[in-house]
């Protein structure tokens, strides 16, 4: 686009549609070299339309679990630097489960706040303040999970939005279901769950997904109405736990024979894209599409370790493993952006993108990059010059995860761990037991293979840049039960586990 279009041109709306938990194969539209089982199984055809009409990311990563992601996402820091490393619940308390060797570090366990003296929360610009600052209406609809109980944070109007619907501190919902209020009363759950501000909606055989809905298309045409630019965030609090029967798409998959539970994750699923398609049509009725851009991303890879059917680790299939993971499964989702006159329709970007790169990206959209007086430090980039095609490919950039925690289950890559990726290569440290993965993930997509013994270079390579960079941002490490001292870098480790063996080992 020329320089003078860009300046006469009106600021894009930005509609971040984000679902929860939602994996790379949750959906109809292929995200693998082919279809698969999964995307046979589910029904999305309104992702399908938004990736005919946008552009598809294939490899788009995320950080481990529900907050560490969203603070991300509204920082564009790592997670190695805001240090909300797990997901946030009540003030000044961890959500770690015990560990029989570790001890993890004092994270940020209150999240982010705008508040500097919050305690154990990073305070940081957020991407709806600095949208607002250059005139967008700031929506906030559905989950939030930034900041923990009594806290600031744990309210989206102090991070930047001005209008806010149903977020709060929890990161899921007490129901799903209007008949129950939206309470976690019918589990005995604690009030904590109870979602907040859709009281008028209780009792009327409205789900959940549908009320959040009906809320953002209200404030769409409110913000058409007063005749300002918004950026919506759409956060659905599907399709995370406690799963329950969407009525008006649950036959189709109990008919199918499929597992209770699988029945009702699969109506989750599209009770969320028949969202996503409202709002597209309501794009289009407000003659809007053109000049909105359209970002779909879910917060971490879907739910497999346990609460699902059939064998555990297997939801995420070609992907090994699911959330909580250091594998595919945990941290690559399914991205879509659609941006008219930018992205090509039907486009697909095989290039690694980042959670954090949607805070450079979305302000370099908006034109707020070049608005506001100072930008605010961030781990990510744009990838603006990938929506536009303007760069083959994107030089070979490291992408960093880090989880000191304990997030409970077992299985593949699950556990605290720290991950670099660069190029084809990902390298995997299991803090417990200093054991390392490496693997080759376009040629190993279910990363079956550890090539660890057999490229020692590449590893200490790998090893050495997540080490450097750990240091530099001050990563924090668990601590080991029987020495007392911190667990070590990844380099130091590798070292220690190669030493006098020629290699390392598996
Ligand atoms: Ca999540």
């Amino acid at each position: 686009m020329p320089s003078s279009t860009a300046r006469t041109s009106p600021p894009p709306n930005i509609l971040v549609f984000l679902v929860d938990d939602m994996g790379w194969q949750d959906t109809s539209v292929p995200f693998h070299s082919s279809a698969t089982p999964l995307n046979q199984r589910y029904r999305t055809p309104a992702m399908a339309r938004l990736a005919a009409s946008g552009m598809k990311f294939t490899q788009a990563y995320v950080a481990s679990v529900c907050s560490p992601s969203r603070v991300s996402l509204l920082t564009g820091l790592n997670a190695a630097r805001h240090r909300v490393t797990n997901w946030t619940m009540r003030r000044d308390r961890a959500t770690d489960a015990p560990h029989p060797t570790l001890v993890p570090p004092a994270w940020n366990v209150n999240g982010i706040s705008p508040d500097p003296a919050t305690p154990r929360a990073i305070c940081a610009p957020t991407l709806p303040g600095l949208l607002r600052q250059v005139g967008y209406r700031t929506v906030h609809i559905g989950k939030a999970h930034f900041g923990a109980a009594d806290t600031p944070g744990a309210n989206p109007l102090n991070l930047g939005f001005e209008v806010n619907v149903a977020g709060h501190a929890a990161g899921g919902p007490g129901s799903y279901l209007s008949e129950q209020g939206f309470s976690g009363a019918w589990r005995q759950a604690d009030a904590f769950w109870d979602i907040p501000g859709l009281e008028k909606y209780h009792g009327t055989h409205t789900f959940l997904t549908e009320a959040l809905t009906r809320e953002a298309l209200a404030e769409m045409e409110r913000a058409v109405h007063d005749q300002c630019p918004f950026f919506l965030y759409m956060s659905h609090y599907a399709v995370h736990v406690p799963f329950a029967p969407d009525p008006r798409f649950i036959e189709r998959y109990r008919d199918a024979g499929l597992d209770p539970t699988e029945a009702q994750y699969a109506a989750l699923l599209e009770g969320m894209d028949k969202s996503l398609g409202d709002l597209l049509d309501a794009l289009d009725r407000h003659g809007l599409s053109d000049n909105t851009l359209v970002l779909f991303l879910s917060d971490n890879g879907g739910l497999s370790a346990h609460g699902r059917g059939g064998p555990p680790h297997t939801h995420n299939a070609p992907l090994s493993s699911g959330k909580g993971s250091a594998h595919e499964g945990g941290i690559r989702v399914p991205m879509l952006v659609r941006w008219p006159g930018v992205t090509a329709p039907g486009s697909v970007c095989e290039e690694y993108t980042m959670v954090e790169d949607l805070l450079p990206t979305l302000l370099e959209a908006s034109g707020a990059a070049s608005r506001l007086p100072a930008l605010p430090p961030t781990d990510g980039r744009s990838f603006v010059p990938l929506l536009r095609q303007t760069v083959v490919s994107a030089p070979e950039r490291p992408l960093y995860w880090h989880y000191p925690n304990i997030w409970g289950p077992t299985g593949p890559g699950l556990g605290p761990f720290s991950a670099i990726r660069v190029g084809a290569w990902k390298l995997i440290y299991y803090h417990a037991d200093r054991r390392f993965e490496l693997f080759n993930i376009p040629a190993d997509i279910s990363e079956t293979t550890n090539r660890l013994a057999d490229c020692p270079a590449t590893a200490r390579a790998l090893a050495g840049q997540l080490s450097d960079w750990f240091r530099q941002v001050g990563a924090q490490m668990p601590t080991d039960r029987d020495t007392g001292g911190l667990v070590p870098w990844p380099d130091v480790a590798l070292a220690a586990a190669t030493a006098g063996t020629g290699g390392p080992r598996p």
